[in-house]
This record gives structure tokens, C-alpha cells and sequence, in this order.
């Protein structure tokens, strides 16, 4: 029976989350999509639900993050962690408050924290406003993300704005005394009536204290890094089985690496590929046609594919991205990489491709859904927040690695294949 029920609010978070929890012990499946009533629960510590709300309509994120809840609790789930972005990205409504209050209200709590610190990955949080690196929040780039513009650095601010309840802080001064001291001031808060407290978290050692300081709570809400401390809970309690939680079964099968992100680490990973490996670079500006596209890679594979992975490129430095873009439209140049890309990993996997690396979230997402894959046992990291899985679900067992875009260092694209080595 799991242990930790986990709802992440978008795919690759959802990973490094469980990548997390089992460098922590716990073995762990990440299911894709809210799973259906008689869906089986897969055996493991922590089940964790990778939705596609972040940026969703409020009400829509709710009731998809209430119908998660639900199922992991029919689970036997008897801790849960709503798991959103290390910068907490957010709108100025939703949908960090409106689905953490939601989530709090079904399980009847009157209080979670919200940490969404992750040293290891520059982010810390000190009294209440989130750093990125060196720079505030608001100052570090996210101020003109896309979709989701962070301007303001005090969390306590931008989460009390999203939410009907009021919302305190655990200051540094308490973290840094221990879990006592902050078990202490979250009854305290609790007992004034807040609904949320951002907990401040500048160094690992922080947010274990926190993990073992909300042992006892039915919801808690962050980034990964604050789960780094929930292992050692269940561990406590025997609740945990000696095991090796990252094993994985393994697979043989030709290897390949799909990329469709435009992220600056993915650019440095194809160019460190091309001069290791056989590597096509799509010109979608040339060609902008999908099935065209996937024809023109599909016949290029031809006699390519073993066990040294072949490395298939969509990804475009800025300026050919905004060529597309003014082409064909922002949405419609996305859909159509996407699309291509999706198309040439139903074909590899049909020519016997069982080892297959995804660069870019959105891109993944669409490869999973083309594959038919719902479920990842996630296994070793390869590099930080980027574990091997096992993927289940679609007929063919397949070995997976889906990166964000920006992770990963820029050899990663073999050395992925010589760690299953
Ligand atoms: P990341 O994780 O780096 O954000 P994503 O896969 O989430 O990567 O997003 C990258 C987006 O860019 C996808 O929608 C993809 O289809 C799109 N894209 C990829 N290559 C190109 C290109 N050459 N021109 C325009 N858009 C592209």
C-alpha cells in the first residue's frame, strides 16, 4: 500500500519529484493524467499524479487536482504533498492557492505549509520572499516568463492574493532552531487562525527539519526539496522496507534521443551529440509540414538504429524559432514540432527502440501521450532531476528519460545510454 500521494501540477516537476523520493528510499511510480476508478495501484511507497494544471483555467486545476486526491486516497495514501514549482510559478489568481485550499478543505486540515525551496538548485526562501541564485524572485528572469510572470518575491504576498485564507511565516531564525521550533510555530499560526504558513528554507539541513517537523500532517505543499525530509518519516515509523528503490527491470532494444526544447542546455547537448553520434537536425522553416518531417527522419534512421542512440533535433536556436513563429503562428510552430516528434517516436519504437531519451516538457508530454504511455517506474538519476523510468501501460515496456529542458549536463545525451551500461 503507498505511503505518500503526491499531485504535481506539471510533468517534469512530477519527475523530479519522485526522482527525489527515491534517492530518499522510497520507491516510486509517477502516473500520467489522473488515473481511472479501476485503474491498479501500482506497487510502491509514493504514487505521484502528473497533471497539466499549472497554467489551467483555476476551476479546471481544482476539480482535476480534487479528482487526484481522491484516487491516491482509495490508494491507501496516508500522506499527501501537492508538489508546484521551485519558483513558484503561479498566476496572479491560481493556481497555487486555489488548489492548495481546495486540497486542505477535502482533507479536513485547517493548516499546510509552503516551501518551495530548493537549495541544490539556487532557489531559497528567507524571510518570506524566494530567491532564484543571487537575485529576488522578481529580478531573476521570471519576471517575463510567458505564461507565468512572477513580479513580486514575498510569498506570503502572492500566495495570500490567490487565496480566500490568511497566510503567516515561518521565519529563518525558528527553521534554524530545529523541528521543535517550527512544529511550535505552525501550531501557533495554525492556532491564529492562518490557513498557510511560507516556511523559510535557505539550506538542506532546513528542509529536513521541516520534513520531520510535518511528520503529522496530512498535506504539504512545495518544490521537490521539501520532500527531501519525508523519507526519513516513514523510515522512523518502519514503515519503510529496506530496498533498493531505484531497481529498475531491465530492457534491452535500440537506443534513440528525441529533442523538440530550445532550451539553452538542450542546444549544447545536441552540439556536443553531433560530433559523438549519428544526429539529424529537422528544418521545420524548410519543411513546415509534420508528416513530411517525421518521413524525412524516419527514412533517415534506416540502418542507423543499435545500441548507440541516434539523435533526432527539431530544437532551433531564438531566431529560427521566432522565423516559425512569425510563419506559422506561436501555437501552431509548438504544435507542429510537437506533433513531428510524436509521429517519429511511435515510428522508432515500432522499429524496436526500447531505450528512448525526451528533451523538453512539452515535448514529452506529447511523446508520452503518442506512446499511450500512463505509467513511469522512476528509476537512477542520470543527472540531477532526471531519472531512467520504466514506463508501463502501452503494450511495449520501454525505458524513458525525460528532461526539461534546461537540466541535464551538456554530455548527457550519451552519457544517459552508459548508465544503463
Ligand atoms: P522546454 O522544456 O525547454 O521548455 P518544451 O518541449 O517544453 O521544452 O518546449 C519547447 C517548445 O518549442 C515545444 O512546444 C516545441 O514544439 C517548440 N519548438 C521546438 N523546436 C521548434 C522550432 N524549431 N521552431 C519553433 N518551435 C519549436
Amino acid at each position: 500500500m503507498a505511503l505518500l500521494g503526491c499531485i504535481a501540477d506539471d510533468f517534469t516537476g512530477a519527475t523530479d519529484l519522485a526522482a527525489m523520493l527515491v534517492k530518499g528510499g522510497m520507491r516510486a511510480v509517477q502516473l500520467i493524467g489522473v488515473p481511472g476508478h479501476d485503474d491498479p495501484v501500482p506497487a510502491a511507497d509514493a504514487i505521484i499524479v502528473a497533471l497539466k494544471s499549472r497554467t489551467a483555467a483555476p476551476g479546471d486545476a481544482v476539480a482535476e487536482s480534487l479528482a487526484a486526491l481522491a484516487w491516491l486516497k482509495r490508494a491507501g495514501c496516508r500522506q499527501f504533498f501537492f508538489k508546484y514549482c521551485s519558483t513558484f510559478d503561479s498566476t496572479e489568481h491560481g493556481n497555487i492557492g486555489p488548489v492548495a485550499e481546495a486540497l486542505s478543505d477535502a482533507l479536513g486540515t485547517g493548516f499546510a505549509l509552503a516551501c518551495p525551496a530548493f537549495p541544490t538548485n539556487g532557489r531559497t526562501v528567507y524571510q518570506g520572499h524566494l530567491f532564484v541564485g543571487g537575485a529576488l524572485l522578481n529580478e531573476s528572469g521570471m519576471e517575463k516568463h510567458p505564461l507565468t510572470p512572477m513580479t513580486d518575491a514575498n510569498l506570503v504576498r502572492v500566495l495570500s492574493r490567490q487565496c480566500q485564507g490568511t497566510v503567516g511565516l515561518v521565519p529563518f531564525a525558528t527553521v534554524n532552531n530545529g523541528p521543535a521550533a517550527i512544529r511550535g510555530a505552525m501550531t501557533a499560526l495554525k492556532e491564529q487562525g492562518r490557513r498557510f504558513a511560507i516556511v523559510d528554507a535557505v539550506t538542506d539541513a532546513h528542509l529536513r527539519a521541516i520534513g520531520e517537523a510535518a511528520e503529522n500532517h496530512a498535506l504539504i505543499t512545495g518544490g521537490s526539496g521539501v520532500a527531501l525530509g519525508l523519507p526519513e518519516n516513514f523510515r522512523r515509523a518502519g514503515l519503510l522496507v529496506a530496498s533498493d528503490a531505484a531497481a529498475l527491470p531491465s530492457l534491452d532494444g535500440h537506443a534513440a534521443v528525441l529533442a523538440g526544447s530550445c532550451s539553452r542546455a538542450t542546444l549544447f547537448q545536441i552540439g556536443n551529440a553531433r560530433s559523438q553520434v549519428p544526429t539529424l537536425e529537422l528544418d521545420a522553416l524548410a519543411t513546415p509540414d509534420a508528416a513530411a518531417l517525421a518521413a524525412e527522419a524516419i527514412a533517415w534512421v534506416k540502418g542507423r538504429l543499435g545500441a548507440i542512440p541516434v539523435v533526432i533535433a527539431a530544437s532551433a536556436p531564438p531566431e529560427k524559432v521566432a522565423a516559425l513563429q512569425a510563419r506559422l503562428g506561436r501555437e501552431a510552430a509548438g504544435a507542429l514540432i510537437e506533433e513531428t516528434l510524436a509521429t517519429i517516436a511511435a515510428a522508432l519504437v515500432e522499429q524496436g527502440v526500447r531505450r528512448l531519451v525526451v528533451a523538453g516538457g512539452e515535448t514529452s508530454g506529447a511523446v508520452v501521450t503518442r506512446l499511450g504511455v500512463r505509467s513511469l517506474r522512476i528509476g537512477r538519476e542520470i543527472d540531477p532531476g532526471v531519472p531512467w523510468t520504466y514506463a508501463e501501460g502501452n503494450g511495449v515496456p520501454l525505458m524513458l528519460a525525460l528532461k526539461s529542458g534546461n537540466f541535464g549536463a551538456p554530455d548527457f545525451f550519451t552519457k544517459a545510454f552508459a548508465a544503463l551500461a
